[in-house]
């Protein structure tokens, strides 16, 4: 199949080319070229005429809670204080100790159709349910499967209820990588665990050598906001990434998401053992976390990516927050200029997921791309194409989506999804949640 658009985006943040395309073989890319070239040279080809489109590797959302959508309006009485306060007097208790597994299914599948709608191929998702294990990523992926989106789930294992309950989370993970691992399909697990303020030493220790043991990364929430660093220093006598390196465990295996209040020290701890990073410029505001050392960290070399945190799922508008959001703190307009953000969006976030061959659209890659309409009210052109994209398009815009080779949204619609049915199902989860609550 050719798709011959107005414009490509093959290596994201380079220079995109005009009235060229790709021939996709399979689930990969094949070819790229000239639409000319690559008509004459695969003349017996099926054609996508995508004239005033942009054909751009598919996002990734780096870091999700897919849970997320069911707090969306819940009854509150009265605004957490501080970062400490929004866990501990609301998220915790009113929305993931309240999650069953009909509540996750039915919110992952709300938050696959947004994604999918929004331009996402790939995503990392983080579940903290701890009433809803064993078994919960198991239902998340059969959702996820059928969606088919390429995601990596994780349970994001805590002690903060028991030590057994901690036990089981990591188990939970253990498992689910192995049996993705042996289905080698679409979806696939990560190791998790929650913080250093919900988990001690021992069970962090050992969330990493279950992850070594099976060649994966271990994912946790870091410095969020001044609560942890702050814990660290109170009951360790050092902050955070300070006592993961004291632990052992730095390194190119961990992927800590957040990463908002860091000190120098802990900026030159990630760079010099090759740390992910995901930065969440959006919810950072809405928790009141700070904003995060991102363009250093981009800057510097680090592996960063781009996630909603389950929070506004407009991956446009978490483009934009990380367009935006660095300028005004860091009085300078040229920071985090569009082409850095286009590519945090795609090959970042898959660079930073370790996911192989995703996130550009070169012979070879993953077929994993999305169509979006490019008849912006002044003309395109190689030096403002990634302002017209991040700055003002929408969800509304993205045309086609497909992963892997498979269509999954054509002209603007998510195939084989009944909206207003699903729309029923996240009201019924929702309204259980809130009832717990109120
Ligand atoms: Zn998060």
């Amino acid at each position: 199949m050719l798709i011959l658009p107005s414009w490509l985006i093959s290596l994201p943040g380079q220079p995109p080319q005009e009235n060229w395309g790709v021939r996709v073989l399979d689930d990969v890319i094949d070819a790229v070229g000239p639409n000319d070239d690559l008509r004459a040279q695969f003349p017996a080809d099926e054609i996508i005429d995508a004239a005033g489109q942009v054909l751009a590797p598919g996002f990734v959302n780096a870091h999700t809670h897919l849970y997320g959508v069911l707090a969306h309006g819940i009854p509150f009485n009265k605004a957490p204080a501080d970062f400490w306060g929004f866990l501990a007097d609301f998220w915790w208790p009113l929305v993931e100790d309240a999650l069953d597994q009909e509540m996750i299914a039915a919110a992952t599948d709300w938050g696959c159709v947004e994604m999918l709608r929004s331009g996402v191929t790939s995503f990392y998702d983080c579940l903290e349910a701890p009433h809803a294990i064993p078994d919960a990523l198991f239902v998340q992926k059969e959702v996820v499967e059928r969606r088919g989106l390429r995601g990596i789930l994780s349970f994001e294992a805590t002690e903060r209820v028991s030590q057994a309950n901690g036990r089981l989370g990591l188990q939970e993970n253990a498992r689910f990588i192995d049996v993705c691992q042996q289905e080698g399909g679409l979806v696939q697990g990560m190791m998790c665990f929650h913080t250093t303020f919900t988990c001690s030493d021992g069970f962090i220790r050992q969330a990493f050598e279950l992850a070594a043991e099976r060649n994966g990364l271990t994912h946790m929430h870091c410095n969020e906001g001044v609560h942890e660093p702050n814990y660290a220093q109170e009951h360790f006598g050092q902050r955070t990434l300070q006592y993961y390196d004291a632990l052992g465990v730095t390194g190119p295996g961990m992927l800590a998401s957040q990463c908002v209040q860091l000190s120098p020290e802990e900026q030159k701890i990630i760079i010099r053992h090759n740390i992910r990073v995901t930065h969440m410029p959006l919810s950072n505001c809405e928790v009141g976390g700070g904003i995060a050392p991102a363009p250093e960290l981009a800057n510097a070399g680090v592996r960063l990516g781009l996630g909603s945190d389950g929070y506004i799922n407009d991956f446009f508008e978490v483009m934009r927050g990380a367009f935006l959001i660095h300028k005004a703190h860091r009085l300078d307009p040229q920071i985090m200029p569009a082409h850095q953000v286009f590519y945090l969006a795609t090959e970042g976030g898959a660079r930073a997921l370790g996911l192989k061959r995703v996130g550009r659209l070169q012979p070879g890659w993953t077929a994993d791309l999305q169509l979006i309409d490019a008849h912006f009210p002044t003309p395109a052109a190689a030096h403002n194409l990634y302002d017209q994209l991040t700055l003002w398009r929408n969800h509304t815009h993205v045309r086609d989506v497909m992963v892997a080779g498979d269509w999954r949204v054509r002209a603007g619609v998510v195939l084989d999804v009944d909206a207003s049915a699903l729309r029923a199902r996240v009201h019924d989860a929702a309204l259980r949640m809130w009832a717990q609550a109120r």
